[in-house]
């Protein structure tokens, strides 16, 4: 930004720093990769964060979990813990929620997340605020993530990603928005000559693929058994096109299967640019349509929807 966008007053940025260096609000800064570009001190000391190095969100996570500090992060199995939380970070312009650390402390953290930008994370400690009430409102955030998210791959589930597609859709700033409905190829073959287990695993590593192909401010839901929602904000059609040409190339690569490490798998897309005024189920059956035409064409491809049904 410059000063032509914003005048600030001249030493303004500077006391403006200085002031939150010391303030013991935390607070930082990630940029759209979700790299940390700016900690406090209170938010370094929370977070446990060294002051050098490229840290994302996802790494700062990893760091506290395997260490047992920062973030109190209650998993065995931090992938999937990851996936789950990513389903839901930066995907509205702002949220709130109660957190806890590891040192004992309660955090009321805020997230104000720009679409294709910066992300400002300001916490406060709350930890003399009343107990009261504080287990039952966790076990409501808690049932309210379990209630969105898709327990296999930790996407978010159907209901949640069309809740996404409706709240991305009424947002102007989030147009044009593509979506893309992704079905696994031939995945019965999968399931019938290598069992359940095994497609499970493949489902997974679509899941992990679509998730690390894609934007923060991106949607991604598991939306049947091996059927995927896709949902690109602030993306027009050529954009949406090599998002998921990519997802395709990365997939045909893959081999999920320790025990068959020559099997590999691939997918299908039908791509479908929203029309004004379109509602998300309609939106939905126009992509499903243009799927449907991408497995009679062939498998593995994407092809774009109509813009008229
Ligand atoms: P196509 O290329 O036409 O999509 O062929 P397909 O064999 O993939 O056909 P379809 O999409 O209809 O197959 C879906 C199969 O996915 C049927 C079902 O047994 C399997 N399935 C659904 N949910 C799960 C799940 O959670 N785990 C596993 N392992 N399989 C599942
Ligand atoms: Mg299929
Ligand atoms: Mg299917």
């Amino acid at each position: 930004m410059t000063d032509a966008d914003l005048p600030l007053p001249a030493g303004l940025a500077d006391i403006f720093l200085l002031a939150h260096e010391q303030s013991p609000l935390m607070v930082a800064l990630f940029d759209a990769q979700d790299v940390l570009t700016y900690a406090n001190k209170a938010f370094r000391q929370a977070y446990v964060i060294a002051p050098d190095g490229r840290l994302t969100w996802a790494d700062m996570m990893r760091d506290n979990h395997a260490h047992g500090r920062g973030a109190a992060i209650e998993t065995d199995d931090i992938d999937a813990w990851l996936a789950a939380v990513t389903s839901r970070r930066g995907k509205t312009p702002y949220r709130a929620f109660e957190a806890d650390l590891c040192d004992g402390r309660w955090i009321w953290m805020t997230e104000t997340t720009q679409l294709q930008g910066s992300m400002l994370c300001v916490a406060s400690d709350i930890s003399d605020l009343r107990q009261s009430g504080r287990a039952l409102r966790q076990a409501h955030v808690k049932a309210l993530a379990a209630a969105q998210t898709d327990p296999l791959t930790g996407l978010s589930n159907r209901r949640h990603g069309m809740q996404l597609l409706r709240t991305s859709l009424s947002q102007s700033e989030h147009w044009p928005i593509c979506i893309a409905a992704l079905d696994l190829d031939f995945f019965k073959q999968i399931n019938d000559s290598l069992g359940h287990g095994a497609g499970d695993l493949v489902i997974c590593d679509f899941a992990r693929l679509l998730q690390a192909g894609s934007r923060r401010e991106d949607g991604c839901a598991r939306i049947g058994g091996e059927e995927f929602l896709l949902i690109l904000p602030a993306a027009g059609l050529p954009q949406a096109q090599a998002i998921v040409e990519r997802l395709l190339a990365r997939v045909r690569l893959s081999r999920p299967l320790a025990n068959e490490p020559a099997r590999g798998y691939s997918c299908s897309a039908g791509l479908a640019q929203a029309i004004w005024g379109e509602k998300a189920e309609a939106l939905l059956k126009r992509a499903d349509a243009a799927l449907y035409q991408a497995k009679a064409a062939g498998r593995d491809q994407v092809l774009i929807a109509d813009a008229e049904q």
